[in-house]
């Protein structure tokens, strides 16, 4: 499965779609929540225009389109890894990348680590969680966290460390479900917080939120909420490999 084409069909026309956009949904997050720019399928024009309206903080979930993004864009954004991530893509994304949202199983882990090792950086990691109800979604449970996070494994680990978790609701209109998914999701963080980061300021973020729930997801704690739609327009992909 390579990266889609960046083929958008319909898409914000001007500059001024985008930093409208932009604003508007800044109005409605609280300062201290983070607004990662999801730009997964959308071309380097476009997230120029958004970097132009002064965001710096952008998401994406393959790790091939990501590295070819990353070359050619602003070398102070700060890059976001959202997606199913295979361990043999890591060596993409490990020298820049800012944040791998989607950490989901120990393997994975491990090879962050050793990437990590090998350019001398510490990767920033978030535990991502199925709180969903459908099947078909990556993520951790809280025994399978535990059971990395007390392994001898991970606590010798020197290139990774773990900021928190990510998790996404359940596809549907059932607000109250929705609710109880990110309430979830807060609670597994709290647990763990308490468990094995007292003491550890960086365990701190609960991402959590897309287009269609951020709101809903502030109101239950989030700290990051990941956004595409509602800033740069419905997605198109093509059926192109590359
Ligand atoms: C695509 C994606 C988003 C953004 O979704 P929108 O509904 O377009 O805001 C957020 N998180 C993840 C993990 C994604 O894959």
């Amino acid at each position: 499965m390579g990266p889609g084409k960046f083929v958008l069909l319909k898409q914000p026309s001007t500059m001024n779609d985008i930093e409208t956009n932009l604003k508007a949904i800044l109005n409605t997050i609280p300062p201290e929540v983070t607004l990662v720019a999801v730009s997964k399928t959308v071309g380097p024009e476009m997230i120029m225009d958004a970097y132009r309206a002064g965001q710096r903080v952008f998401g994406e979930n393959k790790a091939q389109e990501l590295q070819a993004k990353q070359k050619t864009l602003p070398g102070d954004i700060c890059w976001h890894f959202i997606g199913h991530l295979q361990t043999n893509k890591v060596k993409h994304i490990a020298p820049f990348i800012h944040l791998v949202e989607s950490m989901d199983r120990m393997k994975l882990l491990e090879e962050l680590n050793s990437a990590g090792k090998k350019h001398g950086r510490v990767i920033r990691c978030l535990l991502q969680f199925h709180i969903a109800t459908e099947e078909s979604k990556f993520g951790l449970d809280q025994s399978e966290a535990e059971a990395i996070l007390t392994s001898t494994v991970f606590q010798d680990m020197q290139y990774v460390q773990i900021c928190g978790v990510m998790g996404m609701a359940s596809f549907t209109d059932d607000r109250a479900l929705i609710r109880s998914e990110f309430r979830k999701l807060k609670e597994i963080f709290q647990l763990l917080h308490d468990r094995y980061f007292t003491g550890k300021p960086e365990f701190r973020e609960i991402s959590m939120g897309m287009s269609g729930d951020y709101p809903i997801a502030i109101e239950e704690g989030s700290t990051m909420v990941r956004i595409g739609t509602a800033l740069f327009g419905e997605r198109h992909y093509s059926d192109t490999k590359n």
